[in-house]
């Protein structure tokens, strides 16, 4: 069906063979190196780049088990970049077909069925889960990390997604980093390397060498090319995400509150960005938490509660919302009061 090429990974991400292996994805499951992997037989598939996580489900005796990495229940897999996200769509596809499915069944057998809902990604075609859930205006995506809209439609841009650096919703995109600079042996630098993070990182990053850099030649081009590849292209209604985000993760909240209202205009009730301005109340509180200086807890609470509001309006917008839910989860332990009327 379909053929791609590709190495297995060590637990360090390094290839453990020069050559290239063959894969195939065919109708009863997917085939590496000769040997099959049912689709039934999986867990989940993580991506990062080219690189694919293939996690198997627990007491599960496969062909590929002598794949498996120590400690792990699955094996890490390279591809080709360009081909990595079809690849990963493909297995996704399947795998949540039969999972959804089996989902429905045990509900059934529950009577529980009317609970039963799903939905199917119009980007990845994954199926997705929605039992128990309230119906909202949108729908998540954790196969492809894309938020799409009741009647099936994409919604956001395609390079939004939570940032893995600093998981705030914006668009990532691949930079150039580079450090090279010369001050006399104590500091000095000689790196280049390329980031797969979103526009804030990139420009806090920036902030804080572009100074160093700028006297030589090499860091100098490189800052410029980062620095016109986070302010090209940007959606207009977005314009002001990136530094609106980057105020939040420096707690500086009053400073970026003007920023995400004003955005509210355009995107209204996105997802994405209600989830980004209670992050960045979050952030602001428990950064003043966090300072040993910091006594009066009255000025925390307010941003707590802030943080509740507009993290509760993304669910209500997206009840599947995970990254909100994963805020909310990781934070338990933080005491607030709210109003009744945004209490989720
Ligand atoms: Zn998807
Ligand atoms: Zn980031």
């Amino acid at each position: 069906m379909f053929d791609f090429d590709f190495r297995f990974l060590n637990t360090d991400n390094k290839p453990t063979s020069y050559f290239d292996k063959q894969g195939s994805i065919e109708q009863e499951g997917i085939y590496f190196d000769g040997e099959m992997l049912a689709f039934s037989e999986i867990q989940e598939v993580v991506r990062y780049r080219n690189r694919l996580s293939i996690i198997i489900k627990a007491g599960a005796k496969t062909a590929v088990d002598e794949f498996l990495l120590p400690h792990f229940n699955g094996f890490m897999i390279c591809v080709d970049e360009e081909e990595a996200f079809d690849i990963k769509s493909m297995m996704d596809r399947e795998y949540t077909a039969l999972q959804v499915e089996e989902r429905k069944e045990e509900l059934k057998g529950q009577g529980e069925v009317h609970n039963f809902r799903k939905s199917e990604c119009p980007t990845c075609k994954s199926h997705i889960d929605l039992s128990y859930l309230q119906p909202t205006r949108y729908i998540f995506c954790k196969h492809c990390d894309s938020i799409f809209n009741k009647h099936g439609n994409y919604t956001d841009l395609n390079d939004y997604k939570i940032c893995p650096v600093c998981h705030y919703y914006n668009r990532i995109q691949i930079t150039p980093k580079v450090e090279a600079y010369f001050y006399g042996k104590e500091d000095k630098a000689f790196a280049f390397q390329t980031t797969f993070q979103c526009d804030s990182c990139t420009k806090r990053e920036l902030n804080s060498r572009i100074w160093k850099n700028m006297p030589f030649l090499i860091g100098a081009i490189g800052d410029f090319i980062a620095r016109n590849r986070i302010e090209t292209d940007i959606d207009s209604s977005y314009a002001e995400l990136t530094r609106a985000n980057l105020l939040g993760y420096q707690g500086q909240i009053e400073e970026a509150k003007p920023l995400y209202e004003s955005m509210f205009l355009y995107v209204k009730d996105q997802p994405g960005v209600l989830y980004d301005f209670g992050k960045a109340y979050l952030d602001s509180a428990l950064l003043l938490l966090e300072d040993a200086e910091f006594t009066g807890e009255e000025q925390a609470l307010p941003y707590i509660a802030e943080a509740v509001r507009w993290l509760s309006r993304c669910l209500q917008m997206c009840s599947n919302y995970e990254p909100a839910i994963k805020l909310f989860e990781d934070n338990e332990g933080l005491e607030y009061e709210i109003d009744d009327e945004f209490e989720y």
